[in-house]
């Protein structure tokens, strides 16, 4: 299928394919059966035949707008692995038949002083997501992994640990960086003390991999039933956040808290857990503001800040240090056609902690 699409250089054609995809077409619609177009390999590119997605909350977010920039349709998916069924012809680190991993992230401008620094997800040109940019090839929007097969350019894909069981490996494209990217850059290690809130997806994540960072990691949690696992995730201790008397044992004993929660919270009451010049940063992304009280901050010289997905590089850095330490999510498998309920159940905190697409359900 050829696609004859204007550019500032005149008309280019790109050569595309139809691809089998799940997405929606307006933020109160259910997921659905849809055809997108993928451009065929270019001479930097892979096709990758996808085996598994991780359901990340960014999808739900983007995919009914509470983030007020979804452009329809809709294709969510970035936690990516599958095998590699096509490569162009200056491909040079990866070749058919190869596994290999996308995460939220498939282009950046590649030239301004972040791109070089390996800070591709601060690119100052805005990086291009895997789902919900601008697509420069086909002039739609970009399309993510809810599909049977995604192009991406080799620099953006990522090798992936042979001795890691995949479908538990393709929440690491997102949770894992997401967590890990900030762990590394607040110097989480051996004698320090971490604070991880929300225990869903990016935050078992966090737990695992500042446990494997040599932390004594502290889990707060809404949900009493998460107690007890927490433990085996590898927390030294649990707080349900719910009991005031239990949230005042690490009053001011925290160096650094990662707050990966998806709704609305009271930010104050983490805030509060950090000691003189401790950090808390945000991951979560919920869709309004969190009111920040000064004097949780003054007194402490406490630090409130954000943290995105994390660079290329730093990606691969993580995924060999799962391969190292064995780690992957933990997982609930599902079909495509289950993708509606996940996300009920998702809202609900009702999963252990990932849910992971067998895409090759998309054919049934
Ligand atoms: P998730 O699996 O749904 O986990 C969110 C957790 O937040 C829940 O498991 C729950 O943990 C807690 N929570 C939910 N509602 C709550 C409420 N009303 N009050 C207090 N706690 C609540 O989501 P996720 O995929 O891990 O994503 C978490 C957030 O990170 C989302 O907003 C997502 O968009 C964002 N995100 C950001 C980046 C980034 O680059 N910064 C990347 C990926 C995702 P407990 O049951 O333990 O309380
Ligand atoms: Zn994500
Ligand atoms: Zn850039």
């Amino acid at each position: 299928m050829e696609t004859i699409r204007a550019t500032a250089e005149g008309a280019v054609s790109v050569h595309a394919k139809e691809t089998r995809a799940f997405g929606t077409e307006a933020a109160a619609d259910a997921l659905k059966p849809l055809n997108i177009r993928r451009r065929n390999p270019g001479p930097h590119d892979v096709e990758i035949e996808i085996q598994f997605c991780g359901v990340c909350h960014s999808d739900l977010h983007t995919a009914r707008n509470e983030w007020h920039s979804t452009v329809y349709p809709c294709v969510p998916g970035h936690e990516i692995v599958g095998k590699i069924v096509a490569v162009g012809n200056h491909v040079t680190k990866f070749k058919v038949g190869d596994v290999a991993g996308v995460g939220c992230m498939v282009d950046s401008c590649r030239e301004c002083e972040y791109c070089k620094d390996g800070l591709e997800q601060y690119c100052g040109e805005g990086n291009i997501g895997t789902y919900n940019s601008p697509d420069k090839y086909l002039g739609t929007q970009t399309y993510g992994g809810y599909s049977e097969s995604i192009v991406v350019d080799e620099a953006f894909v990522l090798r992936v640990p042979e001795n890691l069981d995949l479908a538990a490996t393709a929440p690491l494209l997102c949770a894992g960086i997401t967590t890990y990217s900030p762990l590394k850059h607040w110097n989480v290690g051996p004698g320090k003390k971490v604070g991880i809130v929300g225990i869903g997806g990016l935050g078992h994540m966090a737990v695992k991999l500042a446990k494997a960072m040599g932390a004594e990691v502290i889990v707060f949690t809404t949900s009493a039933g998460k107690a007890d696992d927490a433990k085996r995730l590898g927390a030294d201790d649990v707080v349900l956040s719910s009991d005031e008397q239990q949230m005042t044992k690490y009053r001011g004993k925290l160096h650094f808290v990662l707050d990966a929660v998806s709704a609305q919270h009271d930010i104050n009451l983490y805030l509060s857990l950090l000691k003189v010049d401790g950090s808390l940063a945000l991951v979560g992304a919920p869709e309004n503001p969190l009111p920040v009280a000064a004097f949780s901050l003054i007194p402490y010289r406490r630090n409130f800040a954000g943290s995105m997905i994390g660079g290329i590089a730093e990606t691969q850095e993580m995924l060999d240090f799962c391969g190292q330490h064995n780690i992957v999510s933990d997982i609930e498998m599902i079909s495509i056609q289950q993708i509606n309920e996940a996300y009920e159940r998702l809202l609900k905190g009702d999963v252990k902690y990932r849910f992971v697409i067998d895409m090759a359900t998309i054919k049934q």
